[in-house]
């Protein structure tokens, strides 16, 4: 009987691009639950919810809302080792396919996304304030 807990339905060998972008987050999983820098991207930290994968950059004020993850949208995060990070720029990677999930088990709980600014939601300044 097949264990579908652990069967991959991408392919065969583990080497196809959705085993190799999961099995890189492994290995930022082992590096303490953090990104490594990448280009001018600083180093930043994992968050996994609910089988979903994020990366947690920088709050940033001057950029665009346009050009942050989910639209400057504020996130915040509680990871289970204590930490608390609000961030308006997280990216999502999407959510990690079943055969990678008891490698990739959460290690994090969040709130709601917030729009950036209850002021002006969507506005020009949206996310400067
Ligand atoms: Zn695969």
């Amino acid at each position: 009987m097949t264990d579908t807990s652990t069967h991959r339905t991408c392919c065969k060998t583990g080497t196809c691009f959705t085993c190799e972008f999961w099995e890189e987050k492994v290995r930022w999983a082992a590096n303490g639950d953090e990104a490594p820098a990448l280009g001018r991207d600083a180093a930043a930290p994992v968050a996994r919810v609910n089988g979903w994968h994020y990366i947690i950059k920088p709050m940033d004020r001057t950029s665009p809302p346009s050009t942050l993850g989910f639209g400057g949208a504020l996130w915040t995060f509680r990871l289970h080792d204590g930490r608390t990070i609000t961030s308006n720029d997280v990216m999502c990677q999407g959510e990690i396919p079943a055969h990678f999930r008891s490698r990739l088990p959460d290690n994090a709980i969040t709130a709601p996304p917030k729009p950036s600014s209850t002021k002006a939601p969507f506005g020009r300044f949206e996310g400067l304030l």
